[in-house]
């Protein structure tokens, strides 16, 4: 028992205090930053990107499609793409996620997500839900397993995955949507009771990724039904995620 006392006192505290403002390591690759710096050959920046996410008329990301690989980054030799460590990248809107020239994360988080007094005053307390992986490879779904571990303890929010959807107040989505889970999805989403959220969860869910062009996939479910939030990521890193969250359930950033 004393070697468990010993061993408890010799880890400390292992959760992260303060979730909306936790540090993140420097490598990460979070919000981009484009510049249009002088002698930049974009064309060459354009075609080493796998997904489309740069455009260059007008310059820009779409973060929905982005799987933050960093190829545009060597590309751009003379540094007009560099990413940031920021990771709060959610947006209500789909729009938002792209991003252009110039544009700052501080810019971007003030107007990202659009918090509703009736959201707010539904799910602030409490928020069940259930996770349809759509043909997802398992990294968006181990990082929403993290979510719930000591570290990053999501539950002390009252927010937590359930089983059914039954007890779920909202579906989040990972993956591209294959054929085959489509119907699984929808069935899913419809025997989740009113009120309920839509949460896409990585490039896959947003924009279909590197699965867009695929044959196999069916996403006709997403024009059939309103999305609540989208969270960017490849896989999506659990302060994203959680961030996210409770910057549209209690505006909190
Ligand atoms: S980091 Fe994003 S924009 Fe850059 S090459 Fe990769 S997918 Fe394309
Ligand atoms: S977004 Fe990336 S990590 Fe997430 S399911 Fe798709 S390929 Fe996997």
């Amino acid at each position: 028992m004393f070697d468990t006392l010993k061993s408890r006192i010799y880890q400390g505290k292992q959760f992260i205090k303060d979730i909306p403002n936790a540090p993140m390591r420097e490598q990460f690759r979070g919000f981009p930053i484009i510049k249009d710096t002088e002698g930049e050959n974009w064309q060459n920046c354009a075609k080493a990107c796998p997904t489309g996410a740069l455009k260059l008329n007008p310059l820009s990301i779409d973060m929905g499609k982005c799987t933050f690989c960093g190829a545009c980054q060597n590309a751009c030799k003379n540094r007009g793409i560099t990413f940031s460590n920021f990771y709060k990248l959610t947006a209500s809107k789909r729009e938002n996620l792209i991003i252009t020239e110039d544009m700052s994360a501080e810019e971007f988080e003030k107007t990202a997500i659009e918090v509703k007094k009736e959201i707010i005053s539904i799910f602030s307390k409490s928020l069940k839900l259930r996770q349809v992986s759509a043909a997802g490879c398992n990294g968006c779904e181990m990082e929403l397993n993290a979510c719930s571990n000591v570290n990053f303890d999501m539950g002390r929010f009252g927010i937590d995955f359930v089983a059914s959807p039954r007890h779920a107040d909202g579906i989040v989505i990972t993956g591209p949507i294959s054929k085959n889970m489509a119907f699984a999805l929808e069935d899913c989403y419809k025997s989740v009771p009113n009120p309920k959220l839509v949460i896409l969860c990585g490039a896959c869910a947003i924009s279909g990724g590197i699965f867009t062009n695929s044959t196999e996939i069916d996403r006709e479910f997403l024009e059939k039904y309103p999305i609540d939030l989208y969270i960017p990521g490849c896989p999506v890193h659990p302060l994203t995620f959680i961030n996210g969250i409770l910057g549209y359930i209690r505006n909190k950033h």
